[in-house]
């Protein structure tokens, strides 16, 4: 049996933002910004793709531009077979439709001024998927399907505790029936004892709906139990991409490497060594020469090939892709 093709294929993203302006904001910018520089990966229907990385590394450009939220500088986008970047009109409304995104500041992300019917109502008429008592139907299956009574839909946002809003976010997005939905760290507002129940949910409509998911996170921890593979990612690229499982246990990439070491083992047995990262993230407007992580790099191997050669993400073990030129050397 061959593997299903794709739902979403991503090669080659970039996306370059005009860089500070001078002279107290009036100048011309200076140089870029390379939010996401070369970015590649594939999710296949029905699949999770976990995105991880600092903030500020380029994940929510990465999701919002395969949406075409945020205008690509160059890379390909396809979805479903088709090129996401050179639909228009009405085509483009009908992919819109098909790719959804799942904010994470649900504070933020609702009209403070419509009531929830209202904000679930729209998409349903701007798709013209529905009117009248029709769509009030579908509000009522909507907030029951997230969880929410129906009586939630005469509330207001400032009504809802974070939880419920977020909820109510995720259901303007399921509203419109879509296939594919990039949450963009739809937990991290929310309060630890909330995240969990929206995990879940998450979950569960995953599975009842046969959706496929970019699952954005700045904290491996919460990808663990979401995601099949992981991608992360640093300064603008992947640095390593692989199965859940494999990224968790044998990580390869020194940064992923790191990250892990400062998550807490419950085996007190396995204990792993502790990386402490050293240095700030360097800013995308001037990254490193070579390989963007050298400078906080703590591979006893680190040498100056890693300082003028930029590592390719390569196959460093069977479906586990790391973008370090000494991935299979111990650290
Ligand atoms: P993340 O989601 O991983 O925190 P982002 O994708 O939001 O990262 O941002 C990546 C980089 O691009 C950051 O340096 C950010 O400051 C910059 N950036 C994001 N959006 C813009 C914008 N509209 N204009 C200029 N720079 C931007
Ligand atoms: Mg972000």
């Amino acid at each position: 049996m061959s593997a299903p093709p794709p739902l979403v294929e991503v090669t080659n993203l970039v996306k370059h933002y005009p860089g500070e302006r001078g002279l107290f904001g009036l100048g011309p910018p200076r140089g870029v910004i390379r939010a996401v520089d070369g970015v590649s990966f594939t999710i296949g229907a029905g699949e999770t793709l976990g995105l991880v990385g600092e903030s500020g590394c380029g994940k929510s450009t990465v999701g919002r531009t395969i949406l075409r939220l945020v205008e690509p500088t160059a890379g390909q986008v396809g979805f479903d077979g088709r090129d996401v970047f050179a639909l228009t009109g009405p085509e483009l409304r009908g992919l819109r439709r098909k790719m959804q995104i799942v904010f994470q500041d649900p504070y933020s992300s609702l009209n403070p001024r419509m009531t929830v019917r209202q904000t679930l109502r729209e998409p349903l008429q701007i798709h013209r998927l529905a009117s009248g008592d029709d769509a009030n139907r579908r509000v009522s299956a909507l907030l029951e399907e997230v969880g929410l009574d129906a009586a939630f839909a005469d509330s207001y946002p400032h009504e809802l505790s974070g939880g419920q809003r977020q909820r109510v976010g995720i259901a303007r997005a399921l509203s419109v029936e879509p296939a594919f939905l990039v949450c963009d760290e739809p937990v991290s507002a929310l309060d630890v004892s909330v995240q969990a129940q929206v995990l879940n949910l998450l979950a569960d409509l995953r599975e009842k709906r046969r959706l496929t998911y970019l699952f954005i996170a700045h904290d491996l921890a919460v990808v663990k139990h979401v995601a099949d593979r992981v991608a992360v990612m640093y300064l603008g690229k992947i640095v390593e991409l692989a199965p859940a499982p494999v990224l968790y246990d044998a990580p390869r990439h020194p940064y992923t490497r790191s990250l892990l070491s400062a998550v807490p083992v419950p085996n007190p047995t396995a204990q792993r060594q502790r990386i402490v990262l050293q240095g700030d993230v360097p800013s995308p407007a001037n990254p490193p020469p070579g390989c963007p992580f050298h400078p906080r790099c703590p591979h006893p191997k680190k040498s100056e090939r890693c300082r003028s050669e930029v590592p390719a993400l390569r196959e460093v073990a069977p479906r586990q892709l790391a973008a370090c030129h000494y991935a299979e050397l111990p650290m």
